[in-house]
């Protein structure tokens, strides 16, 4: 986080004392202080900027605050900051010159990644000429600061739409009154966009997260280098994974349990169709109780791609979600035939890369299999991984070649 230079003047913002332990989990360069570290935070207005100090009264940075979350503090810099909006302006411009610098072939990709680009409760995705984006936390959603959002994107990058995504869940645990989702500006919520050369319709008030999954884009491309034969696309949401599949393999099924996103699949397919295309099919389905059918059915492929929903909301969760990633890897193991492919996703973050390396690794023992790791990826680069900030990083992605 770039540093300003304390002003001399008095300051206006209410100050926060932290705990030892806050303290030094700030020096840690984690930007978050939980509410327990927090030592008298009395009388402070949800969303404030807050001067933050360690237990001896020494000055850490300017955090903003939450009145309601059990994250307090969210550090915005370690020096003094005298205009918020002005300092989420120049934050958007360096996020959008970042990935200048590092996204190519695509005119889809994440422009802020909320924490991982020194802008906390700020998510931001462009998909073409239609922006979305998503507020989570009290400052990022005062009248200023949105309008700051607004105006630096609408500078920028000169959009024909903007459209908000409303978590309702997340504004209920901010204390935040509740809002629509809808467009903010402009007249376009929906568009076409294009990927690694595969083109995707794009509905801005559809569909799950922003819309995509912008986080496997590096991956989608990945797998399409190694893809082969027959191909399975468990999991395929819009056909993310299946349709840079089908570049590469004679026929590709896609299961997902979600109908709509099954019909923009469709869509998405039609607009890729070739005159002497491949076989693709979509089926609605458990791709639980699907994969356990093909199994019982002797049906083999030669490319799987696994990228089911976040098994391990919560750390409570994390031995039924190991057991969920096993049994389905398992089941997808004994069906890729000898030097098949197995692209194998989590995107739970209480799921770390050791935990999902070791649970695919049992799963290869009791399939009686040899895999090598052809690679071993996480989110694209337009979702930074902040060393130190361990829930930056959240995506896993092992593609594996299968032997006997
Ligand atoms: N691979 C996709 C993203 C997958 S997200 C892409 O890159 O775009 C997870 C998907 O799993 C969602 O589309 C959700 O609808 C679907 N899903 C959740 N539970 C399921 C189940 N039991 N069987 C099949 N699909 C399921």
């Amino acid at each position: 986080m770039p540093k300003k230079p304390a002003a001399s003047v008095k300051h206006a913002e209410p100050s926060v004392k932290l705990s030892l332990r806050g303290a030094t989990r700030l020096l840690s360069r984690h930007p978050w202080v939980y509410r327990s570290d927090v030592v008298g935070a009395d009388d402070i207005p949800p969303g404030a900027l807050v001067r933050v100090q360690d237990p001896r009264g020494k000055f850490l940075g300017t955090a903003l605050y939450s009145s309601s979350s059990q994250i307090a503090i969210r550090m915005i810099s370690h020096g003094s900051v005298a205009d918020l909006p002005a300092l989420v302006a120049e934050r958007i411009r360096a996020a959008i010159a970042y990935r200048k610098e590092l996204v190519s072939n695509t005119d889809a990709y994440r422009i802020v990644f909320s924490e991982a680009d020194f802008l906390p409760g700020l998510i931001v995705d462009r998909y073409n000429d239609v922006i979305s984006l998503q507020i989570l936390t009290q400052a990022m959603d005062a009248a200023p600061v949105r309008e700051a959002v607004l105006q630096t994107l609408r500078d920028e990058l000169r959009p024909a739409g903007i459209v908000e995504r409303v978590e309702a869940r997340i504004r209920e645990l901010e204390q935040l009154p509740p809002r629509q989702s809808g467009l903010l500006w402009g007249e376009k919520s929906s568009t076409e966009y294009r990927m690694n050369g595969i083109r995707f319709c794009y509905d801005g008030l559809e569909g799950q997260k922003t819309g995509a999954f912008l986080d496997q884009r590096e991956n989608y491309a990945a797998a399409g280098q190694y893809a082969h034969g027959e191909a399975l696309d468990a999991f395929c949401y819009q056909g993310g994974f299946a349709l840079h599949l089908a570049a590469k393999c004679s026929s590709v099924t896609g299961v997902d349990s979600s109908r709509p996103a099954l019909e923009m699949a469709e869509k998405n397919a039609t607009l890729n169709a070739q005159p002497n295309g491949r076989e693709l099919e979509w089926i609605e389905g458990n791709a639980f109780d699907l994969l356990r059918e093909y199994a019982a059915a002797n049906r083999r492929y030669d490319t799987i791609v696994l990228d089911p929903p976040a098994f391990a909301k919560s750390k409570r969760d994390l031995d039924k979600a190991l057991r969920g990633y096993k049994e389905l890897n398992l089941r997808a193991m004994k069906m890729l035939r000898p030097g098949g492919i197995l692209v194998t996703c989590s995107c739970s973050f209480h799921v770390g890369a050791a935990d999902f390396l070791k649970v695919v690794a049992d799963a290869a023992q009791d399939a009686h299999k040899s895999l090598r790791v052809v690679e071993n990826r996480g989110a694209a680069k337009d979702h930074p991984i902040l060393l130190n900030v361990p829930e930056t990083s959240y995506l896993q992605c092992l593609i594996l070649s299968v032997s006997d």
